[in-house]
């Protein structure tokens, strides 16, 4: 089957830059499992659907009707129903429901087929916190991205402020250590690095750096 770089880690390290810039430079497939944690959270949070509600989060998961088109007019974009999300799936709000959501063992198996349907060839890059570890247990490379609490929530305040949206540093470090505490800790899929995972600290290393780094290791 296609080969699969996985690249997890906590919020905010960097993952998402890393991994689309690793998916161009490969021409491979990208996966943005976060953003289907985000999707299901913003359908639970229009639907009324509660955390708890484990059943009906199920079928939602199993039933939710989204696209992330590589051409035509929503290139690049992010689509629930339909309707472009792309920007709705990244407010703090979403990121915290999404956490919330992740932590139900049965909402993260209805997820599990849809995640492995992006491995196609000629390879796929996947990023989120379980990859490595569950998803694509026999991918060929598996990185695991970390920084600092506290520049992982220096870099997330940098990029909200390049969009516009205005954001309380100290509030989003919180936010950030409580999201990762969560990750981290529940008892399903646990937010760690894979036993053969390349450990890869960015706190102090450029972009650029951390890219080469992994394509070295993918052996291009
Ligand atoms: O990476 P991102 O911040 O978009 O992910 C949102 C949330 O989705 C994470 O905090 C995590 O709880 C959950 N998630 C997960 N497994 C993944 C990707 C994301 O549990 N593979």
């Amino acid at each position: 089957s296609a080969p699969v770089v996985t690249i997890d880690g906590p919020g905010g390290a960097g993952k998402g830059t890393i991994a689309r810039a690793i998916a161009e430079s490969l021409g491979w497939h990208l996966l943005d499992s976060g953003a289907i944690y985000r999707l299901l959270a913003l359908a639970s949070l229009q639907r009324g659907v509660e955390p708890t509600q484990t059943a009906t989060l199920e079928t939602l998961a199993r039933g939710l009707d989204i696209d992330f088109p590589t051409r035509g007019p929503h290139a690049g974009e992010v689509l629930l129903d339909g309707e472009v999300v792309s920007g709705a799936i990244r407010s703090e709000a979403c990121g915290v429901r999404a956490s919330e959501l992740a932590a139900d063992p049965a909402v993260r198996t209805a997820l599990l087929d849809r995640q492995r349907g992006f491995q196609k060839p000629p390879g796929l890059v996947a990023d989120g916190r379980d990859m490595g570890t569950v998803v694509f247990p026999d991918a060929a490379v598996k990185i695991y991205l970390t920084a600092t609490a506290e520049e992982r929530a220096r870099r997330r305040h940098k990029q909200l402020m390049e969009q516009g949206v205005s954001a309380n540093l100290a509030d989003l470090l919180q936010d950030m250590q409580a999201r990762d505490e969560r990750d981290m800790n529940r008892a399903v899929a646990p937010l760690k690095p894979a036993e053969d995972a390349m450990v890869i600290d960015s706190t102090t290393m450029a972009i650029e750096a951390v890219i080469a780094r992994v394509l070295a290791q993918v052996g291009n």
